[in-house]
């Protein structure tokens, strides 16, 4: 999501005059764009902003702002630091071409946030629909791929979680001006697209007597030439729809077959207390229907250990869940209390952080040992995949004989695969026989 916003962002400054440089020395205005989910994200900011301030020491006139979801979280106390000069939340992003240019040109402090985030007005709606119609054709950050909002904000409200605080309520974006979108890009040469959303898979647009669902959606997509995978992400577990972009998946070959859809937790009594409304026998059933409809999906998660009042117990329930989701991935994460959320207003952060410590490692540790396993089925075999460009890790890496340096790609399936290939091939399609494997990376020679 916040990718996304940066490339959004990106777009609307270079279209307004501006040059994007990777060096701060050499920048006229630093952007920071921020998230909120996790404290320690924050104070990354914090210390970043501290760096800045001596910097700005020898260039005073240099302009800071921003963006995201920390800047409507805090607004008015991020702009008292004394490095800061915008402060623009989410929501108020069309605006900040003309709040740089005000700060640019007579050095004064800027502050946009939504006073009353929970009630969108249609003003506002429209203000980022138009701004997300006219950048969002440019978001490649990859060769070839692109990520487009389906919906913007949240309103589940779990205990623990700040978004719907700082995104604001669930706004379902139109579906033809999605589609026109996805068409842009396609015609630039896109030929992956996501689709993003806090909870994609609710997606829900009422036009002429008829309700879009994300299988419309998928639907629509699947028909545009050029583009040949489509992803989406997040799913929360519900039942609404869910059968029906299950079957979308499985009878497109446009739909990659990969399903992102955190659990959480494996014990009813957090599941409850993080008011996620399932508890974990009806998540593993959901799981069962979506394998029973799409063979072979790649299904991953997320978790949090730590939650207040999380027993040895509940983390062993937890434990228990992951190994019979058999997911592929899971990202895990450290209960951080967010202010204003009812998890830190009415819990206490009980679970000591050595402890919280304790769990992620042993949950990252049944994981690896799944995700390993699942790995090891891809040895000796083709996988297709995009490509999309030189791995990060090249320089470890031996350039072979035809002096190809290492690639990296993926499958539908959000493998990673590692392998040696000439640079042309970022954006393309490729196959390759695995040859090796690690728990998250597949590596292979091309065929
Ligand atoms: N909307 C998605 C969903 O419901 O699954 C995910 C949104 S959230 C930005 C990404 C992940 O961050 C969540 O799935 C959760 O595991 C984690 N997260 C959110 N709030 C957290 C908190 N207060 N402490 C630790 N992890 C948190
Ligand atoms: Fe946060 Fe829950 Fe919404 Fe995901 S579904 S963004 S975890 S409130």
């Amino acid at each position: 999501m916040n990718k996304l916003d940066t490339a959004l962002v990106t777009s609307a400054l270079k279209e307004a005059g501006f040059t994007l440089t990777e060096s701060v020395k050499e920048a006229d205005v630093v952007l920071i764009n921020t998230c909120s989910v996790r404290e320690h994200a924050e104070q990354r900011v914090l210390s970043n902003l501290g760096h800045l301030k001596h910097i700005k020491k020898s260039q005073p006139d240099m302009v800071v702002g921003i963006i995201g979801c920390m800047a409507q979280r805090l607004g008015d106390k991020l702009l008292e630091h004394e490095a800061v000069n915008i402060v623009c939340g989410p929501t108020q992003i069309p605006q900040i071409a003309r709040l740089i240019t005000e700060a640019l040109e007579r050095n004064e402090k800027r502050l946009a946030v939504t006073e009353k985030i929970r009630k969108s007005s249609e003003d506002q709606n429209q203000a980022l629909e138009r701004f997300e119609s006219a950048y969002g054709i440019e978001g490649k950050q990859i060769p070839s791929q692109a990520f487009v909002r389906a919906m913007r904000g949240c309103n589940n409200f779990c205990s623990y979680c700040i978004v719907p605080y700082v995104r604001g309520p669930e706004v379902c974006r139109p579906p033809e001006a999605i589609i026109e979108q996805i068409k842009k890009l396609a015609g630039q040469g896109v030929k992956q697209v996501t689709l993003l959303g806090q909870t994609v898979n609710s997606y829900k647009y009422k036009k002429d007597e008829r309700t879009w669902s994300l299988a419309d959606l998928l639907n629509a997509a699947s028909d545009i030439e050029g583009i040949e995978w489509l992803r989406f992400v997040t799913s929360y577990p519900s039942e609404e729809f869910f059968d029906e972009i299950m079957q979308v998946m499985a009878d497109s070959p446009k739909v990659c077959n990969y399903l992102h859809m955190p659990a959480q937790s494996g014990s009813d009594k957090i599941l409850h207390a993080m008011n996620r409304n399932y508890n974990a026998t009806w998540y593993l059933e959901l799981l069962a229907r979506a394998r029973a409809t799409v063979p072979g999906i790649a299904i991953a998660g997320d978790f949090i250990v730590g939650f207040p009042g999380e027993s040895e117990d509940d983390f062993e329930a937890t434990v228990e869940l992951l190994k019979k989701t058999r997911y592929r991935n899971s990202f895990i994460f450290k209960y951080s209390p967010r202010p204003g959320t009812t998890a830190d207003k009415r819990l206490q952060d009980t679970v000591p952080a050595e402890v919280k410590q304790k769990r992620i490692a042993e949950l990252l540790a049944v994981q690896k040992k799944i995700s390993d396993q699942l790995s090891r089925d891809f040895l000796d075999k083709e996988v297709k995949i995009l490509v999309e460009g030189l791995s990060k890790k090249s320089h470890l890496n031996i350039v072979d004989s035809g002096n190809n340096p290492q690639l990296l790609g993926r499958t539908a399936t959000d493998y990673i695969v590692i392998f040696n290939g000439p640079v042309s091939l970022a954006g393309q399609f490729a196959k390759v026989k695995i040859k090796k494997t690690s728990p998250l990376t597949l590596f292979g020679e091309l065929t």
